[in-house]
């Protein structure tokens, strides 16, 4: 009887190593589209940039495994804009902030955060400790003023 038994070091181990948060395909190009990204995105926005690499994902699983990342810490979700759509990104990103086209809802990074202290001593003065901020500039880029400047001229 020399048939061995391959049998042991098998499933068990493997299902060992993986547990823990359980990084599903949806949930893995989810956060690689957000990664990529490096802006707040919308569900319409992820759904559209995963689609791209694989299509075959639906609009409510985005939302689903949002709502999973979310409740588990790895997303943060914003309403940056102010129709009230949510935007999400990752957790744990360079604190900065953004200034939204009302033309064409692109949003921009700024390059460094304007709340400065006079904000904490103000703050301070209230006995008020502030723990986050929020800030978010809205107006027309570059390309859309000069869309609105075109038009306004052809209007004369
Ligand atoms: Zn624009
Ligand atoms: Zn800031």
């Amino acid at each position: 009887m020399d048939v061995a038994h391959t049998h042991g070091a098998g499933e068990s181990q493997i299902r060992g190593q993986l547990k823990g948060f359980r990084m599903t395909r949806d949930r893995r190009i989810i956060l690689e589209v957000l990664g990529e990204a490096g802006i707040p995105l919308t569900a319409e926005d992820i759904l559209e940039r995963a689609n791209a690499a694989r299509p075959g994902l639906a609009l409510s699983t985005v939302y689903r495994t949002l709502d999973e990342l979310l409740s588990r810490g790895s997303v943060e979700r914003t309403l940056l804009s102010n129709d009230g759509r949510a935007f999400f990104e990752l957790t744990g990103h360079v604190h900065r902030h953004y200034m939204v086209c009302l033309g064409c809802h692109r949003m921009l990074p700024t390059r460094s955060c304007p709340v400065d202290d006079s904000v904490d001593s103000a703050a301070e003065e209230l006995g008020f400790e502030v723990t986050n901020h929020s800030l978010v500039l809205y107006g027309y880029c570059r390309h859309c003023r000069s869309g609105r400047q075109s038009r306004e001229e052809s209007a004369k």
